[in-house]
């Protein structure tokens, strides 16, 4: 297993790139620890496959240094890299059968037969493959291909680190969640490095210890769920995390008190080192929706479950809100704000304020 660095990486797949938007990544400097477990998150199309793409050398970056354990990577080969990546769709040898889909990796490698034999049933007994191994991979149906594939990441033990790039997209729904503890118990076990890439929220969230989310091709906040949903450091991490997601209201700072058209929201903890026009940003946990404080307008309830989701104008502008099981809806509604809830931000970046 190794550290990875990430030093002031860029790409771009077009010739002479000169805009921004020319570039798929525009800077990641980021380093993965060693035996860490992190998820990639980000919207589809910012960059995430890419930013996997160079760490297992598939692609070259067009600027920027890698690096494993402090040793220059950038230009070795994927199999001097020795590193392991699972794809988002299945990669597997369908004239051979399951056991040699899953020993190949292994032997290619020069690994001892009696040690290709232990890994390869133990990696099959762990996907639930056991009764599959002599059967050729071209009888199985899209799910038992996703499993070798991913198998003939997890059978090597011996590889810098594990990328997963959208493993679980075509598995049913139950079974996604059973792999994906199983990597989980995998890594305690083993301590691989292990970055795990998704578009899905609740997937990474589960799987990490650390997610890192990308947006547009750069990484907008590294942190554990807990800060994400608490302290998102860029107005996308509070959109994109959370369901809702967070209510983002431009607001004109007054000293300690901040206005929202006609309406007057008190500060906890007044930012020193801004002014002027910002954003207010309060997921809609942190939103108390009763008889006292600001009057709005209630648009929309939405019933899913345990509790509701209530749409309300606020000054013009739709805020949400989340009413408890046993809570009811006054006539007049007010919202209030939980000050603990609350981030300001200014350009879409988190304005520190000491919380
Ligand atoms: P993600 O995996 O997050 O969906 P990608 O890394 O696949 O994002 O893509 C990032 C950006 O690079 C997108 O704008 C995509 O259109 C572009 N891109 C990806 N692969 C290629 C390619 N082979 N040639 C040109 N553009 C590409
Ligand atoms: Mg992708």
């Amino acid at each position: 297993m190794a550290r990875i660095d990430l030093d002031h990486i860029r790409h771009a797949y077009g010739p002479n790139p000169k805009a921004p938007s020319d570039f798929a990544l525009k800077q990641v400097n980021h380093s993965f620890k060693d035996g860490g477990a992190y998820a990639l998150l980000g919207p589809s199309g910012c960059g995430k496959t890419t930013l996997l793409n160079i760490i297992s050398g598939l692609l070259h970056p067009s600027h920027g240094r890698l690096l494993f354990d402090g040793h220059d990577v950038t230009d070795l080969s994927t199999q001097e890299r020795n590193i392991a990546q699972v794809f988002q769709f299945p990669v597997v040898y369908d004239t051979m059968t399951v056991y040699d889909n899953l020993a190949f990796p292994l032997r290619n490698r020069g690994v001892p037969e009696a040690e290709v034999d232990g890994r390869v049933r133990e990696t099959l007994a762990m996907l639930g493959l056991s009764e599959r191994a002599g059967s050729r991979a071209r009888r199985l149906t899209a799910d038992d291909k996703q499993k070798i594939s991913l198998g003939r990441g997890l059978v090597r033990s011996d590889v810098n680190a594990i990328l997963f790039d959208e493993p679980l997209t075509v598995i049913d729904p139950h079974l996604k969640w059973v792999l994906r503890s199983q990597l989980k118990q995998l890594h305690r076990r083993f301590g691989y490095t292990m970055i795990y890439v998704t578009h899905d929220q609740t997937e990474a969230l589960t799987f990490a210890e650390t997610v890192v989310v990308m947006y547009d091709g750069e990484i907008v906040q590294i942190g554990t769920p807990d800060e994400l949903f608490e302290r998102p450091s860029h107005t996308f991490v509070g959109y994109f995390i959370g369901s809702p997601g967070m209510n983002v209201m431009p607001v004109e700072l007054e000293g300690a008190r901040a206005r929202l058209g006609s309406q007057i929201i008190e500060l906890p903890f007044p930012p020193a080192n801004a002014s002027g026009r910002i954003e207010l940003g309060i997921r809609p946990e942190y939103v108390r929706i009763g008889r006292s404080g600001l009057p709005v307008r209630v648009t929309k309830v939405e019933d899913v479950g345990r509790h509701k989701i209530v749409r309300a104008s606020l000054e013009g502008r739709e805020i949400a809100a989340i009413l408890g099981e046993d809570e009811t809806l006054p006539a007049d509604a007010r919202v209030s704000f939980d000050p603990v809830g609350i981030n300001l931000y200014q350009d879409s970046w988190r304005i520190e304020t000491g919380v």
